[in-house]
C-alpha cells in the first residue's frame, strides 16, 4: 500500500484512501481503519511507514446485509476491546479504496467517494434522471450523487435499483477532494452529530 494519504476534515472526521494496486479492496479498506484506529488510540498522525501491522489494535469488523444477509457487503461496524469504536465508512471507486473514521458521539455517518469522469457522469444521468442534464458537466453533479450515497450508507441502507431520494434531513454534507493520481477523487461525507 504506498499510494495512500491521509487527512482530517471539520470536525474530527479522519480519512484514508489507497490505491489497491491489485489487493482485494476489502483487505484494504479493513488495513486503512486498523490505521486510523489505531492513529486514534496512540493520539499521532499516521504516516505512510506505519503500515501496515505494527499499528494494528485488535479491532473486529462486523459486516452484515441488512436485505440479504451476506457478510460481504452492507453497513460495516467495528468493535474494539475496552472502548467505544467509531462509526466507520467505505468506498471503493476504480482501483482505489477510502476509508473514513467519524467523531465519537456521532449518530449516523456515511461517504461516498467518485471519479468525475464521462462514465461516472452518465451513471448519475442515468440514475438522476429527474436533474437537467446539462448539470452533468460540472463536479456539482458528482457531488450530488455521493451526497445521495453517502446518505444512504449512512442510514444503512445503500442505494437500490428502483430508489429514491433519501432524505438528508439531519445530516451534514463535506465535499471534499483527495489527491489522488492521475485523477483526483470526489468525497462526500454525509454525518449526523
Ligand atoms: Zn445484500
Amino acid at each position: 500500500m504506498d499510494a495512500m494519504g491521509t487527512t482530517s476534515l471539520a470536525g474530527g472526521i479522519r480519512i484514508a484512501w489507497a490505491n489497491t494496486q491489485g489487493t482485494p479492496r476489502r483487505q484494504v479498506s479493513r488495513e486503512l481503519l486498523r490505521s486510523l484506529l489505531g492513529e486514534n488510540s496512540r493520539g499521532h498522525s499516521l504516516t505512510a511507514h506505519d503500515l501496515p501491522a505494527t499499528t494494528t489494535p485488535a479491532a473486529t469488523f462486523i459486516q452484515e446485509c441488512p436485505v440479504c444477509g451476506a457478510e460481504d457487503h452492507g453497513p460495516l461496524r467495528v468493535l474494539v476491546p475496552d472502548a467505544v469504536a467509531p462509526l466507520v465508512s467505505v468506498s471503493y471507486a476504480g482501483q482505489f479504496a477510502v476509508v473514513a473514521c467519524a467523531p465519537a458521539q456521532t449518530r449516523a455517518f456515511g461517504i461516498d467517494a467518485e471519479f468525475n469522469t464521462a462514465r461516472t457522469r452518465a451513471a448519475i444521468a442515468e440514475s438522476l434522471a429527474s436533474i437537467p442534464f446539462d448539470q452533468y458537466s460540472s463536479t456539482a453533479a458528482v457531488y450530488t450523487w455521493t451526497r445521495l450515497e453517502a446518505i444512504a450508507k449512512a442510514r444503512g441502507t445503500g442505494l437500490r435499483g428502483e430508489w429514491e431520494l433519501p432524505d438528508p434531513s439531519g445530516f451534514e454534507f463535506i465535499d471534499h477532494v483527495l489527491p489522488t493520481t492521475p485523477e483526483a477523487l470526489f468525497l462526500s461525507v454525509a454525518i449526523q452529530r
